[in-house]
């Protein structure tokens, strides 16, 4: 399951990012670059709701210390898709990101300034754990951390204007994963930590039945794609990963100088209006 979210975490990063004719551009102001990077990103926040499980991607991803970490949030979160997948945790996890975009050392140098080390750390490690979920390497020890970490210096270095959108991504990330869970799976407790029955009109008989949609526990689904790993899931998958390849490769491109607008607008020439 990591890598599908990691890849709608990628994808809706895109979508609600780029400005480009594929994309929603509903957060304005990202360049090319922050499509790029906040797409890793993103795709690696879309993983943190499941750092409440002990046997997870993000457990194993830098032991002991995310060891640690992964059992503390299993124990204040209530347990494997308790608090971190309702819309409190969001919160937390936007608030922790929040506060750490917050922490900068004043380097006292005039070139080198003020160095983001909160957003920094944070895209390591998102972006570590996105390469560990997708699983573009075999190798899925050392080149996941060796490539977050020079995309983080080379952003702090080039480009440290676009930490601004490392609180959005992260919250973004979280709602795609509690989403995703809730096409695919049993359900997510979205008002944790409060349950709720059914109210009275969806048990109704004669009326709409929407019952299906309510849980044990509390928790609510739409599993339109049905179980984790069905072929309907996979249908749902390709093009969704196939979006988020696209659209980073043409924020990629824009940003080598290439007119993609002009390929573009000869693509869409071939189809009658
Ligand atoms: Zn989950």
């Amino acid at each position: 399951m990591g890598g599908n979210h990691a890849a709608t975490g990628a994808a809706a990063w895109v979508a609600v990012t780029a400005s480009t004719p594929i994309a929603f551009g509903w957060y304005p102001g990202v360049t090319d670059t922050g499509v790029i990077a906040g797409a890793l990103v993103c795709a690696g926040a879309a993983l943190l709701p499941d750092a409440d499980h002990h046997s997870g991607t993000i457990a194993n991803s830098l032991s002991p210390v995310s060891d640690v970490v992964v059992k503390g949030i299993e124990a204040v979160s209530g347990g494997h898709r308790k608090g971190t997948h309702s819309i409190l945790g969001v919160a937390v996890f936007t608030a922790i990101a929040w506060g750490l975009s917050l922490l900068s050392i004043d380097t006292g140098n005039e070139q080198l300034g003020t160095i983001l080390i909160g957003p920094g750390i944070m895209c390591v490690l998102l972006v570590a754990f996105a390469l560990k979920a997708l699983k573009i390497t075999r190798d899925t020890k050392i080149l996941p951390w060796t490539t977050s970490i020079t995309l983080a210096v080379l952003i702090a270095i080039f480009a440290p204007e676009e930490w601004y959108w490392m609180p959005f991504s992260v919250a973004l990330g979280c709602i795609v994963h509690i989403l995703g869970d809730m096409i695919t799976t049993a359900g997510v407790p979205l008002l944790w930590p409060l349950k709720f029955k059914s109210p009275y009109w969806m048990r109704n008989k004669r009326g709409i039945e929407l019952d299906w949609m309510w849980r044990s526990g509390g928790n609510i689904a739409i599993p339109i794609l049905g179980n984790a790993g069905s072929v309907r899931e996979w249908i749902f998958l390709v093009p969704v990963s196939l979006y988020a390849v696209v659209g980073i490769l043409w924020a990629f491109l824009n940003e080598m100088g290439y007119d993609t607008m002009a390929v573009w607008n000869q693509i869409v020439a071939i189809f009658p209006s």
